[in-house]
């Protein structure tokens, strides 16, 4: 209620309007996951799947007060008039294809898919998912994300998918995941990466291999998960060259790895507006969820919403 209030207050105040004046130099990079149909019916808490009607009203509003330009062409599109806007979604979903991409087609946005390459033609849905899937409606949002939060601390990256497989036939037996939600939920095909790739419109990028947080790993685990990943994506159409940390967790370490494999630069989750250039292994990113209206969209990207949410946690 409270943040209703906020948000309908910065957009009729102008403060969204005057905060894009002022970072119209720097970048604003979006994050979006899944975007999913409407009539699928996922659930509310689902953040990670935007609806069709969600995102298409946000690209209305991007239109209409950005320059959306390609991440892997930043640097030769100036600033000036509008500020910039970068689209990117994390772990490659193949909604991206089947929902997002003719959307972005429309519009004519450029957009950049950091690929799971472990994941890709695979029809196993990532562990976040099947546990989300599995308890939703069980068990209410607050423990869900703690059931995940505890995966991520306390299980290998290596060992989370067995034991989450573990956990949800211990706790509701088994049951197989219908194929209408696998086909929701599903990472990309080749297929679906090629013809993306071939309207020049959207470029791929690692995600890792396996979607392993990389401060949950070996120095010598990280840099094969990197190097795998990377050598799976220059064999694809598309390749785009930037990484893409799971979870938004990392460490020098990480960045210098990320440099000596060859890559052009690393994004993060922090909320924030990339100062074109600078910090090209620490870009930070508005992360869109479900649920997002258009009022509570542009006072995320104009960059003061995750301010005040930052400074009240404080
Ligand atoms: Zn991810």
């Amino acid at each position: 209620m409270f943040k209703r209030v906020i948000i309908k207050g910065l957009a009729r105040s102008g403060a969204n309007a005057a905060m894009r004046r002022i970072n119209r130099h720097g970048i604003t990079v979006l994050m979006y996951h899944g975007v999913m149909e409407d009539e699928f019916g996922a659930a509310d808490e689902d953040w990670l799947q935007v609806r069709a009607s969600e995102f298409r009203s946000q690209m209305r509003y991007l239109r209409e007060h950005f320059h959306v330009v390609p991440l892997e062409r930043v640097r030769e599109t100036p600033s000036g008039g509008k500020p910039r806007a970068v689209l990117t979604f994390d772990d490659g979903y193949a909604n991206n294809f089947r929902v997002a991409y003719p959307i972005l087609r429309e519009f004519g946005f450029p957009a950049t898919v950091f690929l799971v390459t472990g994941a890709v033609g695979s029809r196993q849905l990532f562990w976040f998912d099947r546990l989300q899937l599995a308890l939703k409606g069980r068990v209410v949002p607050d423990e869900l994300k703690r059931i995940k939060e505890q995966f991520k601390a306390n299980t290998h990256p290596h060992e989370i998918d067995a034991a989450v497989d573990a956990f949800l036939r211990k706790t509701y037996g088994p049951g197989a995941i219908p194929e209408r939600v696998v086909e929701a939920y599903r990472p990309l095909s080749r297929d679906e990466i090629g013809e993306m790739a071939a309207s020049g419109l959207v470029r791929f990028g690692s995600h890792t291999h396996r979607h392993e947080i990389l401060t949950r790993l070996s120095p010598a685990e990280a840099e094969q998960t990197l190097a795998q990943s990377l050598g799976v994506l220059k064999a694809l159409p598309g390749c785009g060259g930037y990484f893409c940390f799971p979870n938004g967790d990392w460490s020098p370490e990480h960045v210098r790895l990320c440099q000596r494999l060859g890559f052009e630069g690393a994004l993060l989750t922090r909320p924030g507006v990339w100062r074109a250039g600078v910090e090209a292994f620490g870009i930070p990113r508005f992360g869109i969820g479900r649920g997002m209206d258009t009022a509570a969209f542009a006072a995320t990207v104009s960059g003061i919403l995750p301010g005040i949410q930052r400074a009240l946690r404080r």
